[in-house]
Parts: structure tokens; sequence; C-alpha cells
């Protein structure tokens, strides 16, 4: 047993330095070395690697081994050892999501290696907290790897909002896109030959489209995947990276199930108000106060989705 330095914080865990002090050890991930999820036709995001990937738990108590210890553990750095049971500990993480205190929830991390069409990749290195490391294209050939949505996925275009897609087009205008893209693919053979014929292989690529698959290994904190899964699993976000927010989330969930909860509960099922709407609220109006048309568009779907719509 260590022994607290006086006036220093030392939990219950941190005393409990070797197996025979009563804990064991075990693996967040289960002893699996990867964990993979399947995305679009020809994508994945797998799970490769946790941190704290080894946690202890009391012995013989059944309990499922997760890291939300390590958000706990951190934020008792803060708020000192009082509280200790795990219905504290679920307490203090949903204090500390509803709080914004942010920095205990990257004490966790997470690997994941990842598949994707080149123009999702695009989108998901917006999120600049990761740590990022890319298949290469100058070094190796590009696989021969194309997304093709389904028929129903391909998407009209939406009137209301410019960036994306709304409810399937018809049967024979999706396989004319489809069409459209298999003969986008057709350079890959060409690029192919020209490397063969010498061309470099970074100048080689620049013929092939983006529906083109590409890899990486992904690192991150929790408190930056989950923002990455805030903004990416919203309905605003487009239709693919979304599917691939849903595969993190599945992954994430069981190694922090309370801290997921608390997202879910707080941030991604919850809905943030401005002054102008609890204003029509407090004094029951439909509308906002604003001539922004956008804004009072959100303004009805937020009413919509509080069951106050006048078409209820
Ligand atoms: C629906 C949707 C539509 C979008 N449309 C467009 C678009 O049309 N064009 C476009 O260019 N982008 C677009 N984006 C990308 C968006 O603007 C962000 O770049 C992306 O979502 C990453 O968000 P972030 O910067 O918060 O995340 P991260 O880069 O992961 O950063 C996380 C947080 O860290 C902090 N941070 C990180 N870096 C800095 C820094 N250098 N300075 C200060 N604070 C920092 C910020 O608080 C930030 O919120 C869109 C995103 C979404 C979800």
């Amino acid at each position: 047993m260590i022994e607290p330095k006086p006036g220093g914080v030392v939990t219950e865990a941190y005393l409990r330095v070797k197996p025979e002090d009563g804990y064991e050890l075990r693996d967040v991930m289960g002893g699996d070395l990867r964990r993979e999820v399947r995305v679009l036709d020809h994508g994945f995001v797998a799970l490769v690697d946790a941190m704290p990937r080894m946690v202890a738990v009391e012995p013989g108590s059944g309990e499922a081994p997760s890291a939300d210890g390590a958000i706990v553990q951190a934020a008792r750095v803060s708020y000192g050892v009082g509280t200790k049971k795990v219905s504290e500990d679920r307490g203090l993480i949903r204090y500390l999501m509803r709080h914004r205190h942010t920095t205990p929830f990257e004490m966790v991390e997470f690997k994941f290696h990842c598949s994707m069409p080149i123009f999702i990749a695009r989108q998901w290195i917006r999120h600049r907290t990761a740590n990022v490391n890319e298949y290469s294209g100058r070094y190796s050939i590009m696989p021969d790897r194309f997304y093709h949505p389904t028929v129903d996925a391909v998407r009209k275009q939406s009137k209301t909002n410019r960036q994306g897609g709304e409810e399937s087009i018809d049967a024979a205008t999706a396989q004319q896109f489809l069409d459209y893209l298999t003969r986008a693919e057709e350079h890959y053979k060409e690029y192919v030959s020209l490397t063969e014929q010498g061309v470099t292989r970074e100048l080689a690529r620049a013929g092939l489209p983006v529906n083109l698959y590409t890899e990486w290994y992904w690192k991150c904190d929790l408190h930056n995947i989950l923002h990455f899964l805030n903004l990416r699993l919203d309905e605003h976000a487009q239709l693919e990276i979304r599917e691939y927010a849903r595969a993190m989330l599945a992954l994430i969930e069981p190694i922090v199930p309370v801290a997921v909860e608390a997202f879910r509960d707080y941030m991604l099922e919850g809905m943030r108000l401005t002054r102008l709407e609890i204003d029509a609220i407090r004094n029951g109006n439909p509308e906002i106060e604003t001539t922004n048309s956008r804004e009072q568009r959100e303004w009805q779907d937020k009413r919509g989705r509080l069951g106050i719509s006048d078409d209820r």
C-alpha cells in the first residue's frame, strides 16, 4: 500500500497499486485486438485500441470493465475524494457533462482504423483535434474500391437546405447517377497503366474520382469524439458520414456507457434554446421575434420536438 501524502488527493484506486491490494485487472476491449463495424459498401470503422485499456474492478464483482473510471479519477483531482460509490461516479460524470466541464473526458482516448470514400474523408479531416495517419497514394497504388450508394440513398437536392438531400430520387435518375459513377471509375485502369508506364503515383491519382475509398488511423480523446459525434450524427450532416458516426458511437458505448448515456441526455438528444425562443415560450407566441426565415424554421422544428407545435 502507498500512504497518501499529507494534504494530497489520493483516491482508493490509487492506493491499490498491485493485484494483491485487492483488484482484478480487466481489458475494456475484452481481449479483442479489433472490433469492426462495416459501413457503406466497402467502408468500416474498427476500434483498435483504448486508453485506459486495462482497468481495475473489484475481484469477483462481475462488474463490466469500463473506461468511465478514468473520467471520474481525473475529476476527483478537482473535487476531492468525497464521492466514491458507482452511483456517485455516474452522478459526477453526468454533472461534468451538463456543466461542460470537459477536460476529464479528455483522459479517455480511442484509436480507430477507418475506411471511407475520399469525399467523406474531406469532411472528417476537418475535426482537427484528432491524430491522423492516412494511406499514402504517393507511396502505394490506391486500391480499386469505389462507393456506390444504394438506389434508395441517391437523394434529391433539398429545396430548403442547400447543403443537403432529402427523399430518394426516382429510380431511373438514380440509375443514371450510378452509371455516371461507373464511367468515372473506368479511369482506374488507365491510372494503373500510367503508373506502370512510369508516371509517378502522386500525379497519376489526380484523375481518380472522390468516391474512391481511402483509409486511416484516427486517434482522438473522448471529449472531441463526442463533439465529432454531436456534429456528425445530426440530421444536417451528410447521410454517409452519419453512418460512420453511428458505427463509432456503437463501438465506444460499451466501453464508456455512463459518459455516452450523459452525452445522449445532455447533448445529442438535448436542445439549446436561444433568448428569442425562451421569450416566445414565456409569452406563448408561436413565432420568435425575427425576420430571418431560416431562424423561424429552426424554431418551428424545435417546437415540433418539444410537442408545442400548432398541428399537434
Ligand atoms: C453540417 C455541417 C456543415 C458544414 N459545412 C461546412 C462548409 O460548408 N464549409 C466548411 O469549410 N466547413 C463546413 N463544416 C465544417 C465545420 O465548419 C467544422 O470545421 C467541423 O465541423 C469541425 O468542427 P470543429 O472545428 O468544432 O472541430 P475540431 O477541429 O475537432 O475542433 C474541436 C474544437 O476545438 C477548438 N479548436 C480546434 N482548433 C482550433 C483553432 N485553431 N482555434 C480555435 N479553436 C480551435 C474549437 O473549440 C473546436 O470547436 C461543416 C460541418 C458540419 C457538421
